[in-house]
């Protein structure tokens, strides 16, 4: 049908896909949920053994403030990691990936996708060392389909309720994540195109002694595929059925880049 065949005669023409996506989060039929951490001072970081240096937390310095200095300006400048708070790992954030992408050469294409929820909440809250296995996400796609081609699997384990709280959130190093079986099929074996969690990286806290180490890091990143880390508010997202989209800032050469990600999907039937 071309677009003339889609025009009532004399009148409107018909809505394009932009117009109707924007009737419909003005309708409420789509829901727009903010899955991205709020960024500040006491956002919570990874801690690494001394030796291995460290991330910077998010700190800022005013420039000016409406003050002598910028009688009409308020400004900051920032300090942090590419991997603070809410953020993208891009492939060459790891040796496994190290051939592929930067964060700034992520093809635009893929920052828009499709995404799934795995509900696990219930086991990592009575676990914090709890890990994903390949039989919980072999019964999910029993129930609700394949994986999406390109898409992103979020595992939801309730962890962002310790995102106000870093000592919570840190817990010693013991959070939940993904055995290192799991990762590397869903890696090696699923269309998927990257991992998303709500803990402060996509590996396990323990997963630093793991085999190999940091398992999702390496078979993720070795497979050109991508980590979200930190999302809040998986609890409002349908189990499939959610547009992701993911929006690193194209630092040239970067590992990876704070982000925001925001969710579409529609609005559940009454
Ligand atoms: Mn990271």
């Amino acid at each position: 049908m071309t677009e003339a065949d889609a025009r009532a005669p004399g009148g409107p023409p018909a809505p394009g896909l932009p117009d109707q996506l924007l009737q419909g989060l003005a309708s409420g039929r789509l829901r727009i949920v903010d899955l991205t951490a709020p960024l500040h001072e006491q956002t919570p970081m990874i801690r690494l053994p001394a030796e291995r240096g460290q991330p910077w937390p998010f700190s800022r310095e005013p420039i000016s403030r409406y003050d002598a200095k910028g009688p009409q300006v308020y400004w900051n400048n920032l300090r942090l990691c590419e991997h603070t708070g809410t953020h993208f790992d891009a492939p060459i954030h790891w040796l496994s990936g190290r051939a592929f992408d930067d964060v700034s050469q992520v093809p635009v294409r893929r920052l828009v996708a499709p995404a799934v929820v795995i509900d696990l909440e219930r086991e990592a809250g009575e676990d914090p060392a709890f890990l994903l296995e390949r039989r919980h996400v072999e019964d999910w796609i029993a129930r609700h389909g394949a994986l999406p081609e390109g898409g992103w699997l979020l595992l939801r384990s309730g962890w962002s309720r310790h995102g106000q709280d870093p000592e919570a959130f840190l817990n010693g190093g013991v959070t939940p994540g993904v055995h290192p079986l799991c990762a590397q099929w869903l890696a090696e074996q699923t269309a998927i195109q990257g991992l998303g969690v709500e803990t402060v990286g996509t590996d396990a806290g323990q997963a630093g002694g793991f085999e190999p180490a940091y398992p999702c890091h390496w078979f993720f990143h070795g497979a050109n595929k991508y980590g979200l880390t930190q999302l809040r508010h998986l609890a409002e997202l349908p189990a499939r059925g959610a547009l992701l989209i993911v929006a690193p800032l194209p630092i040239v050469g970067g590992s990876g880049s704070p982000c925001r990600v925001i969710a579409i999907f529609e609005k559940e039937a009454p």
